[in-house]
């Protein structure tokens, strides 16, 4: 038995993941990175600090994310990074992340952590 949601293994006896607390199931779904194909891109930035918040932003409501930046172009050495979820994801991603496309690039790293 799989948890679906860490993939680990379990034996035959046990069908709730006692990390996760989700059922478990006989078959692992397909690797992630199939998923990520519906993924959604909700934001996309080249400020590595803004990377960071939003990282954290995501983290903190559990919505899953993948960060793509293959195909885009490098600026200064740093390459823009698409914030993708998944669709059923994007309203609840799209607000929380707002604040930061709202602010755009403009915002420096200083500012960012600046009480
Ligand atoms: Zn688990």
């Amino acid at each position: 038995m799989f948890c679906p949601k860490c993939r680990a293994e379990f034996v035959e006896e046990i069908t709730k993941c006692p990390d996760c607390g989700v059922d478990l199931v006989e078959i692992l779904p397909p690797e992630d990175e199939i998923l990520y194909e519906d993924y959604v891109t909700v934001y996309t930035t080249s400020d590595t600090g803004l990377i960071a918040v939003a990282e954290s932003l995501l983290k903190s409501e559990n919505i899953p994310y993948a960060k793509k930046s293959e195909g885009l172009q490098p600026v200064y050495g740093i390459g823009f990074v698409q914030f993708q979820v998944p669709p059923e994801k994007k309203v609840t991603a799209a607000e929380l992340l707002k604040d930061l496309v709202e602010s755009g690039d403009e915002i420096t790293n200083d500012e960012i952590f600046d009480d």
